[in-house]
């Protein structure tokens, strides 16, 4: 049985991603230090003989016993308001992180893949964006702690690759959604989700004609398991070209939740992107992969994992002001 090793298995992504080795198979060793991450996510594999998990913060040194094929590092927080309550922390697993899970994959002789992000493109003057492209980031902006930290962990990766000969696989991901998310972390589609759910006005940050092009998270977990079995060391984009502005995105929930909700409007965040498609020529080519589930049909599986919460958990705020984060 091929051992992998997920960092950040109980949040979104890493949580389906368990999901996924677990389903083809494999010795899944989770870890996760839990600071977004939630175990609900995966209490589900508790049971099970090919599931362990480690709760550990991976920018302290990394140790897991015996032989180790795969990495996947996935641990970081995810949002723009996580970004703002934990700027450290988030610079922190995206270099001092991926510094120790590459040392780690040298030591085991692993395939690591990394978790980059449609971020190192920060605010982007081309448009849609190919993985040539080199980006536009504020370096001390408020994205900046995270969009550095997984710049930075583009380059440490391909070093190792190119200087210690370790086997690498990079994926830039693009905004993506499903089941799992966390009501309250900010991003726009629990947000807006939320709101319809607890009748509230829905918040539009700007005039709402910024762009999003949103994945649906089966299709990302795909993307990914294609791209780890590949041979292809550059990066990758996976995300769902299906572009769409923040205005008719409120819109789109409005009517899936058949709520009769307004929306309100805040100021945009300071280096908020106006625009964001990726372009997945490469995916194509390379893995051929692309995505399948239409944005209705995944909002809808979404909205219905939410609509599952209690009354209570629906009510419970991490952050209760979304405004003061659209004014920073
Ligand atoms: N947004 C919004 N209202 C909200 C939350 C987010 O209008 O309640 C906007 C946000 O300003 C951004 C877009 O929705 O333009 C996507 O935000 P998100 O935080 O989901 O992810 P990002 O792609 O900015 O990292």
């Amino acid at each position: 049985m091929k051992k992998v090793l997920i960092t950040g298995a109980a949040g979104f992504l890493g949580s389906h991603l368990c999901d996924r080795f677990i389903k083809e198979s494999f010795h899944v060793i989770g870890m996760d230090n839990l600071i977004t991450g939630d175990l609900k996510n995966i209490e589900h594999l508790f049971k099970l003989s090919n599931f362990e998990f480690y709760n550990h913060d991976v920018s302290k040194f990394v140790h897991v016993p015996g032989e180790l094929d795969y990495i996947l590092h996935f641990a970081s927080p995810a949002s723009p308001i996580d970004y703002l309550k934990i700027p450290i922390q988030t610079l922190k697993v995206g270099s001092l992180g991926t510094h120790n899970l590459l040392g780690l994959a040298k030591e085991k002789n692993a395939r690591i893949l990394i978790a980059s992000t449609s971020e190192v493109y920060g605010d982007p003057l081309v448009h849609p964006q190919n993985e040539d492209y080199y980006g536009n980031v504020n370096t001390i902006g408020p994205r900046g702690v995270y969009d550095e930290a997984k710049r930075f962990q583009e380059s440490i990766t391909m070093a190792y690759h190119t200087y210690h000969g370790i086997e690498t696989r990079i994926v830039r991901i693009f905004n993506t959604y499903g089941p799992r998310m966390r009501l309250n972390d900010g991003r726009v589609v629990p947000a807006f989700i939320g709101q319809s759910l607890r009748g509230e006005d829905l918040t539009i940050f700007g005039d709402g004609s910024q762009t999003r092009s949103f994945c649906y998270v089966d299709d990302l977990v795909e993307g990914i398991y294609r791209l780890l079995f590949s041979d292809y060391v550059y990066p990758v984009n996976i995300g769902n070209p299906d572009e769409i502005s923040i205005k008719d995105f409120a819109k789109e929930i409005i009517e899936l939740t058949g709520t009769d909700q307004k929306v309100v409007y805040k100021p945009l965040p300071k280096n908020d992107p106006l625009q964001r498609q990726p372009d997945i020529t490469r995916a194509k080519e390379i893995i051929g992969w692309e995505p399948v589930v239409p944005r209705r049909e995944g909002m809808k599986k979404t909205l219905e994992y939410f609509k599952s919460f209690s009354k209570e958990d629906l009510n419970k705020r991490e952050h209760k002001d979304f405004s003061s984060y659209s004014q920073s």
